[in-house]
């Protein structure tokens, strides 16, 4: 059977959010060969497949009554989402926390947004994985600057990012523009 496409996470077994493993999914009873690896805020599953991401049936399932994100009427179950700009329609934050595989990180991830709609992770990425998106360099010392970084320090900073480490960035693509983005943690 053929995998679900999720708009906004083209590749969750090369981003790390799955991995090829046969199991029984928890929320449908079904053998799969995918299963999820990212964060669930909510009931944990044993195991869980990206059909039932796909479908809702595991945010309906496993969501906990008062979870994150109440106040905004919408508990996150797989991602976060902050600071969502004003011209990104509801149903793409809705697509983004319900149905879409999160990604694990050191802090609370975030999913970025651009040209009015969410953008695709793609996945961890460390200094080396960024030199080939420039833009999501500039962008993050943009960040950087804003936060009143020195230059060296946040050259430095930049030199140190490792995909399997911390600290690391987060890489995205806008689906419209095609830029690449990028979001980054520290441990
Ligand atoms: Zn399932
Ligand atoms: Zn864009």
């Amino acid at each position: 059977m053929a995998e679900p496409i999720f708009r906004y996470h083209p590749d969750p077994l090369a981003s790390g959010s799955a991995s090829r493993t046969d199991h029984v999914c928890s929320v449908c009873g079904v053998e799969r060969q995918i299963r999820y690896q990212g964060p669930v805020y909510g009931e944990q599953p044993e195991s869980l497949c990206l059909h039932c991401i796909h479908s809702g049936a595991a945010s309906r399932v496993l969501s906990v009554p008062g979870g994150d994100g109440e106040d905004s009427g919408m508990a996150a179950m797989f991602s976060d989402v902050l600071g969502v700009p004003d011209d990104v329609p509801f149903s793409v934050v809705e697509e983004i926390t319900q149905r879409t595989p999160g990604f694990a990180s050191w802090q609370q991830e975030s999913w970025l947004f651009h040209c009015g709609d969410g953008a695709a992770f793609l996945g961890p990425a460390g200094y080396r994985e960024l030199e080939a998106h420039p833009e999501a360099l500039a962008m993050l010392r943009e960040d950087h600057q804003r936060y009143g970084w020195a230059p060296a320090e946040t050259e430095q900073f930049l030199r140190q990012l490792d995909r399997t480490g911390e600290p690391t960035a987060y890489l995205f693509r806008c689906l419209h523009c095609n830029t690449s983005l990028a979001s980054w943690d520290m441990g």
